[in-house]
């Protein structure tokens, strides 16, 4: 006799697979493809209609269905199962050190540089660029990220060079002469993969080259020389040991020239249109991130252009590392934004021991910690971006965003990794396997955490912005416990706070200061654009600093508002 079990969840599968010889497919989770992305996502969209401008949501939901069409996320499969290819040479032995990408990879280039992830934010401000360098973040910053933690659910890969492209800008305002050259090269919104001089393109891309083999967080330990042949122009000569994107068209890069450390701009083609001395040895095998190229470079008398003063090269770098960090906070938030998805969606569909799992208690508690995980991550990135928007015309949002950019980046990117791993859980089997795009997403977390400055490196640089300016800490402190008081652990948190910058040995508690400064603004994030009960199960759960396995917060009473927002039905 059929068990009756058996026969409700074949009813109630969705799921209709051609028939095997010896068995029917029932209680399988259709594929999470053809969603609208931003619809679904509440608490982004929370976050979005609190901390950017109102014509914010419009365009962001507009791109939703697109990111997340079957099309799309097919794309993002291909575009990580075919990873690049290093070419050096050419038929006859010539050098031509190109990478050759699947046409997957130049299609969601080319998406994401037609939304503007590239460019958007300077597109209004270009006139103001051939200033001297300032804190340039540009405007639209919240929206850009929205769409930036969208994108990187789908596909984080391709992203790198969008990102490097972006953030070039802000330093290439040290040029004015190189930034007028390429400024409407990147505004164009074109992707033009051809291989040729940026003068002779449509679109360009930057890359950025600084990690040494002897050292990358320590830049100062570059060895790679910049000898000067005329005025603001220098041949360099030595190596980078981790060098992305190699087929962007001139990176930033930092050489020791006669005055120290200095930053460069150095094209793929030499000014005559011959080759630059860029030879590419090998390509990383990475963990995860397989989409993008990740080269080892010599550089052999290769030409550049100098970008700001000698020996002030980290100054004038520094202008791009604060917006890459930016996009690692929105890329980790969206990766686990899309795991938590994924994880909700199976469990309203997947029927174990005769109930769907999202009905199964011990499942409400993960997804609901999960979910809370994502509403903060959500909330923090973009309130973030808003403080990039305002820092220009608003010094406590610049203080702001100098010392929550490397706090944020510290707390949000470690999560991922152990977040991911999660949610994939919740799929049980399925989702270690590679059909499902949890593998990748696992795989792809650990990155943002390590580059542009790993996790005690951000640590690190909050202490050292707390010390340099100790007002501008203590009064950013001040205003999360104003904007959060009387919410649970908020107090004690504060406390923890002074007493970690005050300490003789503070480098030793400083990832305890920077969860905590992280933390608690996330709660005061939260409080501007989520419901009061889900800032108070934040407050209550992750400022309390007792270690929890995910679900084992007592979430029970906002379990359904988590569940809810998470992945809307309907
Ligand atoms: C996939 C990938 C792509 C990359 N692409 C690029 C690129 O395009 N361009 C580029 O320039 N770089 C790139 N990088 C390099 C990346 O930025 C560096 O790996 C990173 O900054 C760390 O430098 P490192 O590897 O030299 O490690 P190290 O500097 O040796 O650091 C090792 C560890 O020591 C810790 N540490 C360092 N100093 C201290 C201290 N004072 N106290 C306590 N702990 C400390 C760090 O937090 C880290 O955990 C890429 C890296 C990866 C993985």
């Amino acid at each position: 006799m059929r068990d009756p079990c058996l026969t409700q969840m074949k009813a109630r599968s969705p799921v209709t697979l051609e028939a095997f010889a010896t068995h029917e497919v029932f209680n399988q989770t259709p594929a999470f493809v053809d969603v609208d992305l931003a619809s679904l996502d509440k608490p982004m969209l929370g976050a979005l209609a609190a901390f950017g401008e109102e014509s914010d949501a419009k365009k962001i939901v507009a791109r939703g269905p697109i990111l997340g069409s079957a099309e799309n996320l097919e794309l993002a499969r291909l575009a990580n199962e075919n990873p690049p290819k290093l070419k050096l040479f050419d038929a006859r032995g010539e050098r031509q050190d190109f990478v050759e990408f699947h046409p997957a990879y130049h299609a969601l280039m080319r998406a994401s540089i037609a939304a503007g992830l590239a460019s958007s934010t300077f597109e209004a401000h270009a006139p103001k660029l051939a200033s001297p360098p300032g804190k340039l973040h540009g405007k639209g910053n919240v929206a850009r990220s929205a769409l930036h933690y969208l994108t990187s659910g789908v596909e984080a890969g391709h992203l790198c060079p969008v990102t490097m492209t972006h953030a070039g800008i802000a330093v290439l305002a040290a040029a004015p002469d190189q930034l007028e050259k390429l400024m409407p090269l990147i505004f164009s919104r074109v992707y033009d993969a051809s291989f040729r001089p940026f003068w002779e393109k449509q679109g360009v891309t930057l890359g950025m080259g600084m990690t040494e083999k002897q050292g990358g967080s320590d830049v100062r330990a570059n060895t790679t020389r910049a000898e000067r042949i005329a005025k603001d122009e220098y041949e360099i000569t030595g190596h980078k040991w981790f060098f992305s994107a190699p087929m962007c068209d001139a990176f930033l890069v930092l050489a020791q020239a006669a005055g120290g450390l200095t930053c460069f701009l150095m094209p793929r083609f030499r000014p005559d249109g011959a080759l630059n001395g860029l030879r590419l040895q090998r390509l990383k095998d990475k963990l995860g991130n397989r989409s993008n190229a990740s080269s080892e470079v010599e550089f052999v008398k290769a030409f550049a252009w100098r970008v700001g003063e000698e020996g002030r090269g980290v100054a004038t770098i520094i202008e791009m590392v604060q917006l890459t960090r930016l996009d690692c906070i929105s890329a980790s938030a969206g990766l686990m934004r899309m795991g938590l998805a994924l994880a909700m969606h199976h469990a309203r569909h997947r029927i174990v021991f005769q109930r769907k799992l999202v009905d199964q208690p011990a499942m409400r508690s993960t997804l609901a910690d999960l979910a809370l995980t994502v509403e903060g991550a959500a909330a923090l990135v973009l309130r973030l971006a808003r403080a990039f928007d305002r820092a220009s015309e608003d010094a406590s949002e610049a203080q702001y965003a100098r010392l929550m950019t490397p706090a944020a980046k510290f707390v949000v990117c470690k999560a991922a990794p152990a977040f991911l791993y999660e949610a994939m859980e919740c799929l049980g089997g399925n989702g270690y396997v590679e059909e499902t795009p949890l593998p990748r997403l696992y795989r792809e977390a650990p990155v943002n955490a390590i580059w542009e400055g790993c996790g005690n490196i951000m640590a690190l640089d909050v202490l050292r912005a707390a010390s340099r300016d100790r007002d501008a800490a203590h009064g950013v402190l001040t205003d999360l416990v104003r904007d959060t008081q009387g919410l649970p652990g908020v107090r004690a948190t504060k406390q923890r706070i002074e007493v970690g910058l005050a300490r003789s040995d503070a480098e030793a508690s400083a990832r305890a200061v920077t969860q905590d400064f992280a933390t608690l603004a996330t709660v005061e994030a939260l409080a501007r654009c989520a419901p009061p009960a889900i800032v108070e199960a934040f407050a209550r759960t992750r400022l309390s600093r007792s270690s929890l396995v995910v679900g084992a917060a007592e979430l029970s009473s906002e379990c359904g508002e988590l569940l809810a927002r998470a992945l809307p039905t309907g």
